[in-house]
């Protein structure tokens, strides 16, 4: 069976997950339905049930838009991996994990829109067409174990640490085992080369342009959205990203006002923010 060894510099992206087995084939999926600091312990120990029960990368997905990005990006620079398994349950404001799936069934717009989700913004403006659609490829299944936003109960399959590690252990298995419904088995590494890419690669292009005199509030503020979560979670006490981004241009108000910049997986836009703003 065809097995890779992942390049240099995987997993590309930052983020709240654990790396395990670099040769599994699967990738396990815990959706954060909260903005707070603390993970609830819950969603905790579903991501090392899927690190402990021998996935590739376990980890934790809170944004439709940036956060499935990076999801994306570190899936294809690793080859080997072939299955999602989707667990937690549902953020109600951001649908991430319904995200997940349609991005998978449906694919994208022109503009990068995923298709057929009721999610805010369901925007992959910062990765090319060409990863999207080596995710789509090269994943062969999504094990949607995912439950309803705001369910508590740990008995069920979406939150019951037991369920999940059965999940990673049918998909690699050597031969087909039917779990839930879904027939799974290790079908070696996709076909074709890891892509590693990083989102913030961007980064490197010059952006002295961006925060010219002349250039308009909206323009600024633009540039300065690509950067910030884009969850619209209100926390800095604007209604939308956009809106504290044009007052970011104006000077009218500083990025530490944003709370969920401070978490690790933005720490890279962070810095993009930074430097944007010191131009
Ligand atoms: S800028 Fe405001 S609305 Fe956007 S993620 Fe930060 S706190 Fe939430």
């Amino acid at each position: 069976m065809l097995k890779v060894k992942p390049p240099d510099g995987y997993p590309p992206e930052q983020g709240r997950y654990m790396r395990g087995n670099d040769y599994s084939p699967v990738a396990v999926c815990v959706i954060l339905d909260t903005f707070d600091f603390a993970i609830p312990p819950e969603l905790n120990a579903l991501v090392m049930a899927g690190v402990d029960s021998g996935a590739a990368l376990s980890g934790l997905l809170q944004t439709e838009n940036m956060g499935l990005e990076k999801m994306v990006c570190n899936i294809v620079a690793n080859p080997n991996i072939r299955y999602v398994v989707l667990c937690g349950r549902e953020s109600p404001g951001h649908l991430p994990g319904e995200s997940l799936v349609a991005l998978k069934e449906n694919g994208v717009t022109d503009t990068k829109q995923i298709i057929g989700t009721g999610a805010p913004t369901p925007y992959l403006h910062n990765i090319p067409m060409e990863l999207i659609e080596r995710f789509r490829n090269q994943i062969a299944g999504i094990v949607n174990l995912l439950c309803q936003p705001g369910e508590k109960d740990t008995g069920l399959a979406g939150l019951d640490p037991k369920v999940v590690e059965k999940a990673v252990w049918s998909c690699y298995q050597e031969e087909p085992v039917l779990f839930m419904g879904y027939e799974l088995y290790d079908i070696g590494a996709y076909p074709e080369s890891a892509i590693c890419h990083k989102i913030a690669s961007k980064l490197s292009q010059p952006q002295q342009d961006i925060l010219q005199p002349g250039k308009s509030r909206l323009a600024m503020g633009l540039a300065l959205l690509k950067f910030l979560p884009k969850t619209n979670c209100r926390e800095c006490g604007r209604r939308t990203c956009l809106a504290f981004a044009i007052e970011l241009a104006q000077g009218k108000c500083r990025l530490e006002e944003c709370p969920i910049l401070e978490q690790p997986e933005f720490a890279t836009d962070k810095q993009a923010l930074t430097k944007l703003l010191e131009q």
